[in-house]
């Protein structure tokens, strides 16, 4: 590490887009920062998780950076909704473009992060042995950065290989001629089946529990689109922060069963042919009304019907046992339609549940299945994970990971009380994984950055959410989340995924146009509900 043992104004753990726009906003204000980066390069996410047909869900024009002017322009994106490398190529760009790098240490993790009551200041240790010192940390460790660690049973007797999506080899794999089994039917399972169907001799798909998709209708961005985007950029970049998940979808407001049963069918069609997220703005109480969700579920119900030739597929392949909308809706490419492949068959564990990995495949009660490869799309430790694996110890010795032991608490989902100076990019309890993650790093890095500048001005030395302002927030974050359908699934967005961890709604669901003006506000009052010290 080139600059090992060195004091730092910021210390900033993770060097996806949230740690590249956080190092390149402070050091435009005059703030010495380090990078930590788990990872041997940048972009996070998209550095991980290469597996084939992996890709963003919003559209790449609104899913990208708004803060230089000059990026904007000279960057092009290739299609309506980039592929990884390409991502991965766009994270690359910014950093060189920004010379980020050189204050990036990669291939090193951060195990501890202890703040030191006398001095003010945060020792930060890493895998490597170097501790560094700083005012302020920020962790900007991801929401989606911890892979679940779903240890079937004889695993390691496997004899061909097992693929993480998450963790995908860099070379990337050829399944032509293969067996492949894949578990798992969230977004990464629902992105790479079709494709890697297309490769493998025979697939097999087990699936717990099924995801609603809806199409993506993918393809290269328009000339004229391009276009009209370029003009209008700014309008469109300032409208997209007043919008509920930071990017567009044309919200109605109309409620459901105030339409007519035609208007809903063309309705929903509509928006089923525009494609992605657009159809969760049919109507407005879609996420909140059980039976207006029970219209689009049924919808849903019907395409895949409609899709999927053989009914008794079709029929494991729909969603039963939770609101339409409340897991994060996948967006893919032929997914339902690779199962009328000769090739792909579709197992429902959670009526015959795996019982172990074999030698030679995977047993489930009812049978015995034969792999030559295993792809293991089994799901992230959302938005506390990465959290949880770092020892933060704050005021009086207190881990973080044992404040939360019920479940996250934070203020604003920006900082933890007794946990002075040490801020969350998209932590738990701000509107994050709800809504385009690219807009809302973007407000929280440059609400941070305007933060630290505030305190640089004052001469102050610490900021923190008083326990008080913290209390209240969790409140109205779990208030909000009463009030809608998302408690009703056991999604990852509950921790329900992950067995022990406590069941909480993890994200702000009042929506990010609201979320914002409710951090400006807070600024406007003096950074109202912090102590400053
Ligand atoms: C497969 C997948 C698809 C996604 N698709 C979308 C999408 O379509 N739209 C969308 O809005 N969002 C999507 N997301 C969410 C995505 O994570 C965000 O869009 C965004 O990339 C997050 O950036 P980040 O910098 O906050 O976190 P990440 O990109 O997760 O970066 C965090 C980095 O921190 C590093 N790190 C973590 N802990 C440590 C440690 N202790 N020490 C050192 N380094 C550490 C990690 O290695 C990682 O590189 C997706 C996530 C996944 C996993």
């Amino acid at each position: 590490m080139a600059q090992a043992n060195r004091s730092f104004d910021v210390v900033i753990v993770g060097a996806g887009f949230a740690g590249m726009y956080m190092l390149h906003k402070l050091r435009g204000q005059g703030m010495t920062a380090i990078v930590f980066e788990a990872g041997g390069g940048v972009g996070g996410t998209w550095f991980w998780n290469r597996y084939p047909g992996a890709r963003v869900d919003i559209r790449s024009l609104e899913y990208s950076f708004s803060f230089s002017e000059e990026l904007e322009n000279e960057w092009k994106w290739s299609e309506h909704y980039a592929p990884q490398p390409e991502l991965l190529r766009y994270a690359e760009h910014v950093a060189d473009r920004f010379d980020l790098k050189r204050d990036i240490v990669f291939n090193t993790r951060v195990e501890a992060a202890v703040f030191d009551e006398a001095s003010n200041r945060w020792s930060v240790t890493t895998d490597g042995g170097d501790t560094v010192s700083a005012q302020h940390v920020v962790m900007a460790t991801g929401s989606l950065s911890v892979p679940t660690n779903v240890d079937f049973a004889g695993i390691e007797d496997f004899g061909g290989t097992i693929y993480r999506t998450s963790q995908w080899p860099h070379e990337g794999v050829d399944f032509s001629g293969q067996r492949v089994g894949v578990i798992g039917t969230g977004s990464s399972a629902i992105q790479s089946i079709p494709l890697i169907a297309e490769q493998a001799a025979k697939m097999t798909v087990f699936q717990r529990t099924p995801n609603y998709s809806v199409p993506a209708h993918n393809g290269p961005i328009a000339e004229d689109v391009y276009a009209d985007w370029t003009a209008r950029r700014a309008e469109y970049r300032l409208a997209m922060k007043s919008t509920a998940g930071g990017f567009f979808n044309d919200p109605s407001e109309q409620l459901t069963l105030e339409a007519a049963p035609e208007h809903h069918a063309t309705e929903f069609e509509r928006r089923w042919q525009i494609g992605g997220f657009h159809i969760l703005g049919a109507y407005a109480d879609l996420g909140i009304d059980s039976e207006a969700n029970k219209v689009a579920a049924a919808f849903a119900a019907e395409k895949i019907r409609s899709i999927v030739k053989d009914p008794a597929v079709a029929d494991i392949l729909t969603p039963k046992d939770y609101p339409w909308g409340t897991k994060r809706l996948c967006v893919d490419s032929n997914y339902y339609a690779t199962f009328n492949r000769d090739n792909v068959e579709l197992v429902d564990i959670k009526a015959a549940p795996i019982e172990r990995i074999t030698a030679g495949g995977v047993k489930t009660r009812d049978a015995e299945y034969s792999f030559d490869a295993i792809v293991l799309a089994t799901g992230f430790d959302a938005m506390t994970g990465a959290l949880d694996r770092i020892a933060i110890t704050g005021r009086g010795g207190v881990r973080m990971k044992d404040r939360w032991a019920e479940g996250p608490r934070t203020y604003l989902g920006l900082m933890v009380s007794g946990f002075p100076n040490l801020f969350t990019v998209t932590g738990p309890g701000s509107p994050s994984v709800l809504t385009n993650m690219v807009t809302s790093i973007e407000q929280h890095v440059e609400w941070i950055a305007d933060c630290l500048l505030w305190l640089r001005g004052r001469g102050a030395a610490t900021i923190e959410a008083t326990l008080e302002a913290e209390n209240g927030w969790v409140d109205q974050v779990n208030e909000i989340a009463a009030g809608t359908l998302f408690p009703q699934a056991n999604s990852w967005y509950m921790g329900a995924n992950v067995p022990g961890k406590p069941r909480q709604f993890l994200p702000f669901a009042g929506g990010f146009g609201v979320y914002r003006e409710i951090c400006e506000e807070v600024v406007e009052r003096g950074y109202e509900g912090f102590a400053v010290g």
